[in-house]
């Protein structure tokens, strides 16, 4: 009798354990990959099944296998290599992915540009790094006249460069779209907390182990990695930060960094040390983000205002802080240093 009660006892515990209900305060798995050029971290609270991320890293190096410009058979590759000569039939995937690059490319007026490809490979800015030349004029200007999305032409599942020299770079977006990819794995396998960081496009799937929000700090771009400006409280939504400290050189005083300014050739004079977008998806995010940087804070506000379920927060050069609306609730200032104001 005490036997068979045992046995039951321990059956339900199983049960518990196989099922994986109930999050847990800390990852019941978690695995760190590099992949889409960045360091990529899965963290999952509430279902312990390796497969699980397996999958989700297999997705991944699937948008990767599309997406990027130094995989010689990729889409992208493909349609670069093709500049200024034909049309190439690209998946269903990249296509859309392309199409809405260019819609944001349409509504930034060209500050965001997926045909930046020739200015970003001329100033090959890699990892922060020791670096004492850049690029001359000359070569600025010439790259500048093959960046120009309205020659990139979408039709019937093909996409055409119509320079010769002309490329694509979907870094500005591409992490994003990996986020939300993996969002959808996680999804498909009922995963319902977790903490998804691709290289900074963070996807915060449902909520912390008590039910509460996650804390997700927004680093401070003026100091080391653990330092954070503020923390924000966010439940099933994606927070993204663009910023000119992630990938830089300097010379003497200069910075160099890898947002590049169509309109100058030169990485952006921006009014911000970070712009964060909080809202539902990451790829959207991702775009408006390294848009929004170039941007500034006038023009940044326009088009957030025509976005909806958006929030941002905005890092001044002057050290402000600007929280929009949405998040006046769930933001909490960390850095006695910087003043925090209302997105009006
Ligand atoms: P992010 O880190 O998301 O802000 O994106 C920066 C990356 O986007 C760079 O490393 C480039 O690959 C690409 N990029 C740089 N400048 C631009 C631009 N003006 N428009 C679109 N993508 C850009
Ligand atoms: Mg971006």
């Amino acid at each position: 009798m005490i036997k068979r009660h045992k046995l039951i006892v321990l059956c339900l515990i199983m049960s518990v354990v196989l099922a994986g209900c109930g999050k847990s305060k800390t990852p019941v798995q978690s695995e760190t990959s590099f992949l889409m050029d960045t360091v990529a971290t899965i963290s999952i609270y509430d279902k312990k099944d390796k497969d699980i991320i397996n999958q989700a890293f297999k997705r991944t190096t699937e948008v990767e296998d599309l997406m990027s410009k130094t995989i010689a058979k990729s889409d992208i590759s493909n349609i670069n290599k093709n500049a200024g000569e034909k049309g190439v039939k690209v998946s269903e995937e990249t296509y859309n992915i392309i199409k809405k690059a260019l819609e944001i490319a349409e509504k930034t007026d060209g500050a965001f540009d997926p045909s930046i490809g020739p200015l970003v490979e001329l100033w090959n800015i890699k990892e922060t790094e020791d670096r004492n030349w850049i690029p001359t004029e000359e070569e600025i200007e010439a790259a500048k006249t093959l960046v120009n999305y309205k020659d990139v032409e979408l039709s019937n599942g093909e996409v055409k460069l119509l320079k010769k020299g002309m490329k694509l770079d979907l870094g500005g977006i591409a992490k994003g779209y990996g986020a939300d990819e993996v969002r959808k794995v996680l999804e498909a396998n009922k995963v319902e907390s977790a903490i998804i960081d691709l290289g900074g496009n963070i996807f915060a799937m449902g909520s912390k182990y008590n039910d509460e929000p996650w804390n997700i700090g927004i680093k401070n771009p003026d100091s080391s990695e653990s330092d954070y400006i503020g923390i924000v409280g966010v439940e099933d939504k994606t927070v993204v930060t663009s910023g000119g400290y992630e990938r830089y050189f300097k010379i003497g005083d200069e910075i160099y960094h890898h947002i590049i300014e169509p309109e100058t050739g030169y990485p952006a004079k921006s009014e911000f040390k970070s712009v964060t977008i909080v809202g539902d998806n990451s790829m959207l995010a991702d775009a408006l983000s390294t848009s929004i940087y170039i941007l500034g804070l006038e023009k940044g506000k326009e088009l957030i205002s025509s976005i909806k379920d958006v929030d941002v927060i905005f890092l001044t050069t002057d050290d402000i802080v600007y929280v929009s609306k949405g998040l006046k609730d769930n933001f909490v200032l960390k850095n006695e240093k910087l003043q925090l104001k209302e997105l009006d």
